[in-house]
């Protein structure tokens, strides 16, 4: 994990609740040696991640790793998400060949280790209308305890190409953006939200990752997150989640550990109308490495008690189960 001395950037909420103070924390290595102190004293006691990614797919390093890490931590639980199957070359999925190894090794992990954590298997399924296979089908497939949709890779009606939206590049954001939508944003962007919305309503994952990652790449050179356009879209797909399914929005704090992002995916904004509109959130930090397990967790259960939130959702073997923060 490297943070960098000049420190980075954490967005809490101030009252009234519209308006944000963004403010700035300044690590010295004593104060980051003081927080991980923190972490590990106080918020990783019996606490849980759900995303996370091993050697299976784009993740670093073998599961076991990560289940040693997470013990450390006092977590009560971990959950397997590698990159499920797509049916095309690429360099971040598990292979479809490799599925049952998958499987296998991370119900192995759960007995070695049972009664010191509870081991859960799920895959992050990516949503491609047209394209990827069913959410149930993987579901059954693995006999996973709880799966997690996502779109990552943007599809219009016409063209061929896929817009990447994620991944460390924002030449191929913008490269995407120019070939698929000739450079408008507001076209990407709707494209982004409605194909997750078809996820919710065709897929119905038991969580929806990163709700906001369209802004990643963004980085407010092509449109600003309040602009009435964007924040109209964004609520038009809360709704969608609160009429049309019973999804879990996790908050992922990725971006923020790998320097992407000056704000959790979704940023507070969303999560202060996640709150309002009842729809229960998790909170993973989709760790590629064992030691990105706890990135940036303290501070979002700091952001998330202040919005309001009494609880976060994680599953056990029977489903969905609450825990209060
Ligand atoms: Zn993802
Ligand atoms: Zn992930």
């Amino acid at each position: 994990m490297s943070w960098s001395e000049e420190g980075t950037k954490f967005i809490r909420r101030s009252t009234p609740i519209e308006n944000y103070n963004r403010i700035k924390i300044c690590f010295t290595n004593a104060q980051l040696y003081a927080l991980v102190l923190h972490n590990l004293i106080i918020f990783c006691m019996n606490y849980f991640n759900l995303h996370t990614h091993s050697y299976f797919c784009d993740g670093k390093e073998a599961p076991e790793e990560y289940v040693k890490r997470a013990i450390v931590l006092g977590y009560h639980t971990l959950g397997f998400s590698s990159h499920a199957p797509v049916p095309f070359e690429n360099n971040f999925s598990l292979k479809e060949d490799r599925m049952d190894e998958y499987v296998t090794a991370i119900r192995a992990l759960g007995e070695k280790y049972k009664g010191k954590i509870n081991i859960l298997l799920s895959m992050e399924i990516d949503y491609i209308p047209g394209i990827t296979r069913n959410i149930a089908d993987f579901k059954s497939v693995g006999s996973l305890d709880y799966t997690i949709g996502g779109v990552h890779l943007v599809r219009t009606k016409e063209k061929e190409d896929l817009w990447f939206i994620d991944g460390p590049k924002q030449e191929s954001y913008d490269l995407g953006l120019n070939n698929l939508f000739n450079g408008n944003i507001r076209k990407g962007v709707e494209a982004y939200y409605n194909q997750v919305m078809e996820m919710i309503l065709t897929q119905k994952p038991d969580i929806i990752a990163h709700l906001d990652k369209i802004k990643m790449h963004n980085k407010n050179r092509f449109f600003a997150e309040d602009e009435k356009w964007y924040r109209d879209l964004v609520w038009k797909t809360l709704k969608c989640i609160t009429d049309e399914s019973d999804c879990i929005v996790e908050v992922n704090t990725r971006g923020l550990y790998k320097k992407r992002s000056d704000t959790f995916f979704p940023g507070p904004e969303i999560l202060e109308q996640l709150h309002h509109l009842k729809i229960p959130v998790t909170l993973s930090s989709d760790a590629h490495l064992p030691l990105e397990l706890n990135g940036y967790c303290e501070e979002a259960l700091v952001l998330l008690k202040e919005i309001g939130f009494k609880e976060l959702i994680y599953f056990n073997s029977s489903g969905r189960v609450k825990q209060n923060i």
